[in-house]
């Protein structure tokens, strides 16, 4: 048998925290609710089929409640241009605790995150810090991962090894920066076009259209490819989209693409690393799940076959450094 393929999937949690300025707590309510009721049926399913999982969460929703969130402020804050993007500019809208306001607070969730095994708690930045946002700086962006790792030690016990870029605002600059706080492992974007140009619309189409036909080629990585001196880069490979009610012919296309790609990777030794919000399955959640618990399934054939593996991103990065 040749080289061993991996499935990493990581999640992106963040309730209101990362959707402040176009979304507000009346118009996001079904899926801050739907995100919250989702979470310990994914963690039981994960636990079901053996999925490792990374998820990175924003430190704000740690904070068990408002004196320990502005307790934790960074030393500089981010100067964006466009102030709407600044987590800090909500934080008078932030109610006193997780049991009056669910939609900026989570610590019961996490801890319930923390109580499964297999299950990674990475960071998704202190604020939902966007790195490729105008008028920010990368000592911001560095000032902002002190305060997460601050949290992220008071919530767990310890310091976070992974993170993932709020909307995937990566850059090797910033991976780089965060190497020096402590986050061994980065997820990075796939290589094409249109995973490298965020909400240009030619981009938006591409990405749409490789849903569900994979026009962008398979997006897995090699071990090799995602080493960096000092650190570890996880390219995601596919976003699980939402279960799209306009479109429901597409599903079968989209969970097909998903399982080509996951082939992909068992037969050719590369690690496919499959992500989403828990807010994308939070509406018609039980078909999510449903599709879901078709992949895994899959994942368990392919592992019985190839010897597909699953693996958190530090897992993964631990693995990637041995190679
Ligand atoms: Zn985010």
């Amino acid at each position: 048998m040749g080289k061993k393929g991996y499935i990493v999937v990581s999640l992106d949690f963040e309730l209101l925290w990362g959707v402040h300025d176009h979304e507000t707590k009346e118009s996001f309510t079904k899926q801050i609710d739907g995100a919250r009721a989702v979470i310990p049926q994914l963690l039981e399913l994960f636990k079901e089929y053996g999925i490792h999982a990374t998820w990175g969460i924003v430190g704000m929703l740690m904070a068990s409640n408002r004196e320990e969130l502005l307790e934790c402020q960074p030393t500089e804050l981010p100067t964006y241009s466009d102030p709407r993007l600044s987590s800090y500019n909500y934080i008078t809208e932030v109610g006193e605790n997780e049991q009056e306001d669910r939609f900026h607070y989570a610590s019961s969730l996490v801890n319930l995150i923390a109580t499964y095994n297999n299950q990674e708690i990475g960071s998704h930045t202190f604020s939902h810090f966007c790195c490729k946002a105008d008028g920010q700086t990368v000592a911001q962006f560095s000032a902002d991962l002190d305060c997460a790792q601050r949290m992220m030690e008071k919530t767990t016990g310890r310091k976070a090894r992974s993170l993932i870029f709020p909307r995937n605002q990566f850059t090797e600059e910033y991976a780089t920066a965060a190497s020096k706080k402590g986050f061994q492992c980065v997820r990075g974007n796939p290589k094409s076009y249109a995973y490298n140009n965020g909400k240009k619309k030619l981009a938006r189409v591409i990405r749409f259209l490789d849903t569900y036909l994979n026009v962008c080629g398979m997006k897995c990585s090699s071990l090799e490819d995602c080493k960096r001196e000092g650190h570890v880069i996880i390219p995601a490979s596919r976003f699980f989209r939402k279960y799209d009610t306009r479109f429901p012919f597409l599903e079968k296309a989209k969970v097909a693409c998903i399982k080509r790609q996951m082939s992909y990777a068992a037969r050719k030794g590369k690690i496919f690393h499959l992500w989403w919000h828990p807010h994308n399955v939070s509406i018609n959640s039980d078909k999510c799940l449903e599709q879901l618990r078709d992949l895994f399934e899959y994942y368990r054939e392919l592992n019985r076959q190839y010897g597909f593996e699953s693996r958190t991103m530090q897992e993964m990065a631990d693995a990637v450094c041995l190679s």
